[in-house]
């Protein structure tokens, strides 16, 4: 009989918590979980899921001006905003069902509330103390925000899936993943979108020719995006509209201010500080290869980490640790080498590997291979839109060190190529690789001539 209520008490029923948790729970352990918000965490209530969705619905607007080149005519168009939305939602609230059931049916424990940890292996919800073996904190990341005058007036990325009025104009500050994609999304959906970057180029750690390849591609759109470009205060008018002061102070006008300036670990009020869990730059849980914290009992891993704030990362890590604490095979360590990952802009990124900048500060022979077409589906619908392929590859060893694409479904073909580079792909190994024809996809295995 073990001397604790649990084996394993999981804070956060995210993607990571959730994951951890079943598997732990199916090998054997008895585990509870607590979450005071909602099933599924940032990825399925107000982040990857729900954005795809938006993704999807803001991407009509150009497929019914591209269907007149194949004979359609649609006329009268129009977009609701709480159609989209609350359909939305309610896609939401049937996955929140599905996690509980996979909670339930994996026995695992599910306590609704916000945990704290009040000793290495004791936590408290609503009043109620549970003790168990081991703690694992799995709160996620959360917006921040930078401090400046009117920062109350702004909305961050969790408010943007439920606005009651679709804004006419929208400035999007920021540029990462969630800015570009947003702005494409508001843009797509027919607001007028201003994105403001404080640098000369946005998605920085991205390959030099896909970030310009997109910004490109955004302009081309009728986005406004604007380099170097800083906001200094907020002020709300009577009428409800907001009044941005930018650093030159000049002045707009504008119905919605959306910041999109990164995610921080989510560890206030959680009482780590106070039993001894180390913290690193941004607040992060410091966390050693097995995902252990400073005080032993207590793991962590996720976007509270800040390694990789990616869903399958967190998925990965889940597995990862079970294995490591309750598997019976051979523990294996997480590789975050070689991760895959897209940006659902319009175009969409897809992207495994070095970039080229990465790649010529580590290699001395860097070999570039690169192709920009138009994709065949706009032959017919006349669209300028140009799709972009890129190899970085070692010049000694022919490896194909990165892939890069900026066009349609970028992300659904980066994914096999993350398979190719994960198990060493030479470029000779691509270029014996007979095409899938007629895709945009086969580029990846015909490009010849070096750039
Ligand atoms: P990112 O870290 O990707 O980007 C933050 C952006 O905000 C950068 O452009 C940064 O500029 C800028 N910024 C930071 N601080 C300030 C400031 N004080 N003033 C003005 N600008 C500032 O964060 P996101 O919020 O876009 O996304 C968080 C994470 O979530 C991503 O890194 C990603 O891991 C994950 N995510 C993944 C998605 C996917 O897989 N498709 C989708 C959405 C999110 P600079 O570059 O100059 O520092």
């Amino acid at each position: 009989m073990s001397e604790f209520d649990y084996d394993l008490f999981v804070i956060g029923a995210g993607s990571g918590g959730v994951r951890a948790s079943r598997m732990a729970a199916t090998s054997g352990a008895k585990v509870a979980v607590a979450e005071g918000r909602f099933l599924g965490g940032t990825c399925v209530n107000i982040g990857c899921v729900p954005k795809k969705l938006f993704v999807y619905g803001a991407h009509y607007s150009e497929d019914f001006e591209d269907a007149r080149g194949y004979g359609w005519t649609v006329e009268g168009a129009k977009f609701d905003w709480p159609t989209l939305r609350d359909n939305k939602t309610k896609e939401i609230e049937r996955l929140n069902g599905i996690y509980e059931n996979i909670l339930k049916n994996a026995g695992v424990e599910l306590i609704h509330g916000y945990a704290r940890v009040v000793d290495a292996n004791t936590v408290e919800v609503a009043g109620q103390t549970y003790t168990a073996e081991r703690i694992l904190v799995v709160p996620g990341a959360k917006p921040f925000v930078p401090d400046f005058p009117g920062k109350e007036h702004v909305i961050v990325s969790d408010h943007a899936f439920y606005l009651e009025t679709f804004p006419k104009k929208i400035v999007v500050v920021g540029g990462g993943y969630i800015a570009v994609e947003f702005a494409g999304i508001f843009h797509g959906l027919g607001a007028e979108t201003v994105q403001s970057y404080r640098g000369d180029l946005f998605l920085r750690g991205f390959d030099k020719d896909v970030r310009e390849t997109l910004r490109d591609e955004m302009l081309g759109k009728g986005i406004d995006l604007r380099f170097n470009s800083n906001v200094k205060k907020i002020d709300k008018e009577a009428d409800g509209s907001l009044t941005i002061t930018w650093a030159d102070d000049t002045t707009e006008s504008c119905d919605a201010v959306l910041y999109a300036t990164g995610r921080v670990p989510n560890t206030g009020n959680l009482g780590l500080e106070e039993v001894g869990v180390e913290m690193g730059k941004r607040g992060a849980i410091k966390v050693n290869d097995n995902f252990q914290s400073s005080v032993p009992s207590i793991y962590a891993l996720g976007d509270v980490i800040d390694r990789l704030q990616l869903t399958p990362v967190a998925l990965s890590e889940g597995m990862a640790l079970v294995n490591h604490l309750y598997g019976d095979k051979e523990p294996v360590a997480m590789d975050y080498e070689h991760i895959a990952t897209a940006v659902f802009s319009q175009p969409n990124i897809g992207t495994v590997g070095l970039t080229e900048e990465q790649a010529r500060e580590k290699y001395g022979n860097v070999v570039i291979f690169k192709s920009r077409f138009r994709h065949m589906k706009h032959t017919l619908s006349g669209r300028q839109e140009k799709t972009f392929m890129k190899l970085v590859v070692d010049g000694e060893t022919d490896k194909v060190l990165g892939c890069h694409m900026v066009g349609a479904d970028a992300g659904e073909i980066l994914q096999g190529l993350g398979v190719a580079l994960k198990a060493g792909a030479t470029k000779k190994i691509f270029d014996s690789t007979i095409g899938i024809h007629p895709t945009a996809a086969e580029e990846f295995v015909t490009m010849r001539t070096p750039a």
